[in-house]
């Protein structure tokens, strides 16, 4: 009789775990699932760059990888199917790696790229010098991704530098730094505390990817230590928190930085570099290339488009409340940018194709314009293209008639030139990886 009591007295609240728990596993399946097949009917199947496999036979479930992953719980990037870890929102990954840091069983590996989709790494030394001598590397460019990371490299790549350069008479520059995002904007406050005769171009704003990121993103990173001013400590911030910190560093420190100039060329003349801008030529003894890995967008090359109400990328489409917008462009982004500033009340936006249909976009973003299109909230030329853009119209030719049409903001979202062609183009060695580390 005792044993029997002794046995329900235990019994009843382990069936009552167990059953909460099965539960619990079942609908963390579940929408593991649903978050899964979303991604994979979306296409969004390829991760950018580093991200984690994980192996089923060594994964035990316990869900360490999915607790510690700091994009969660805004971003499922991981969930667990049928009791195993998946990367079940590829594209969301971002390569923090801290999946790989919690795994018990020693299941996860990371790698670049995917069997269908290969990375394109360039070869670089441990001292961030490339197979070019002078010409160096680093942040996400090199493959390591996330913002600390791209800081600590900055920040190194300029004490190789400083050994190789130091010294340069005349108009030559000691180094010259493309890009300031976080590691070329590390890497020119350490340019100017050592000491170095530099110059920064960079072809759009201060905070490279992170200044594209949505509006009151999370930021999630590591305390650093930025040349000249000294530790920062913030874990989480948002986006904007981030960029007025970092404007307020810029100004305190004196760093300069040239904005909206963006290198095209770089040549060797005898013992340096010659830079060739889109303003302007530069010598150099080194180059330090901060560019990241999204590219360069490709311009339209038509007269007017140097006037600031050209962008080319949307940021935030509250900023065209009440304008009359023409978005250039067939592909997912335009087609997602022109119905994200249609929603915004007071727009009027035309969106400008040169093919005859939109057949590189997704379906999905197909029927958002038609469906707007239908509503009156975007008007469509197709095989249109832009001949002028003036300070309050735009003129196109469209089925061979020229048309103007007002407007105060353009956005050209004609896709980019991807940085590996301009590494090769320098004589760069790229490694292409498909699912390797
Ligand atoms: C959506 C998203 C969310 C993310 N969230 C996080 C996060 O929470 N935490 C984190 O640590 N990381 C995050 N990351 C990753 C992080 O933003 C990048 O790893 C980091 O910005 C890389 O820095 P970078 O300086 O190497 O390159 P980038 O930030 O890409 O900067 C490169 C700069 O070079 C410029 N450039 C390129 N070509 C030229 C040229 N020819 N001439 C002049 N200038 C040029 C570009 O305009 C750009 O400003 C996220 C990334 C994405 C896409
Ligand atoms: S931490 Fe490792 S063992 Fe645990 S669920 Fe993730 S991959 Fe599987």
């Amino acid at each position: 009789m005792s044993d029997i009591l002794a046995l329900s007295i235990y019994a009843t609240p382990m069936a009552g775990f167990l059953a909460i728990y099965t539960w619990r596993r079942r609908a963390h399946h579940r929408n593991s699932v649903a978050v899964r097949d979303e991604a994979t009917e979306a296409g969004l199947t390829e991760p950018a760059s580093l991200h984690p496999i994980i192996d089923p036979n060594k994964c035990v479930g316990c869900a360490a990888c999915i607790s510690a992953c700091p994009e969660m719980p805004g971003h499922q990037v991981l969930g667990l199917i049928h009791g195993k870890a998946n990367l079940i929102a590829p594209t969301e990954c971002i390569g923090h790696g801290a999946c790989l840091a919690h795994c018990p069983a020693d299941a996860i590996k990371l790698v670049f790229g995917t069997e269908r989709r290969g990375i394109d790494i360039p070869t670089v030394a441990p001292n961030f010098e490339t197979n070019v001598p002078g010409i160096f590397i680093a942040g996400e460019l090199g493959g390591m991704g996330l913002i600390r990371n791209a800081i600590e490299q900055g920040c190194q790549a300029i004490r190789s530098i400083q050994h190789k350069a130091a010294g340069s008479r005349g108009n030559v520059l000691d180094v010259l730094i493309v890009g300031a995002g976080p590691a070329g904007f590390a890497a020119s406050l350490a340019a100017k505390e050592s000491g170095l005769r530099y110059a920064t171009l960079e072809q759009e704003s201060l905070g490279g990817t992170v200044a594209h990121y949505p509006r009151g993103k999370l930021v999630m990173t590591a305390p650093a230590r930025l040349p000249i001013y000294g530790k920062f400590r913030f874990r989480e911030t948002t986006k904007e928190q981030l960029l007025d910190f970092w404007r307020g560093v810029e100004k305190d420190t004196g760093v300069e930085i040239n904005y909206g100039e963006r290198v095209e060329s770089i040549t060797r003349s005898g013992n340096h570099f010659l830079i060739s801008s889109d303003r302007t030529s530069y010598q150099a003894r080194t180059v330090l290339l901060a560019i990241g890995r999204r590219g360069t967008p490709r311009k339209l090359e038509v007269p007017g488009e140097e006037l600031p109400k050209v962008a080319y990328r949307l940021v935030d489409p509250e900023q065209y409340r009440d304008r009359h917008v023409l978005v250039v462009g067939g592909g997912d982004s335009a087609l997602e940018a022109a119905c994200a500033i249609a929603e915004v009340p007071g727009t009027v936006v035309t969106l400008s194709y040169r093919s005859e249909a939109f057949s590189r976009a997704k379906p999905k973003n197909r029927e958002r314009v038609e469906a707007a299109q239908a509503d009156g909230h975007i008007k469509v030329l197709l095989k249109s293209t832009v001949d002028l853009i003036d300070s309050d119209h735009v003129e196109l030719s469209h089925n061979d008639t020229r048309i103007r049409i007002d407007n105060d903001a353009v956005i050209v979202n004609a896709g980019g030139i991807l940085p590996t062609a301009f590494l090769r183009g320098l004589g760069i060695e790229v490694d292409t990886k498909f699912g390797s580390a």
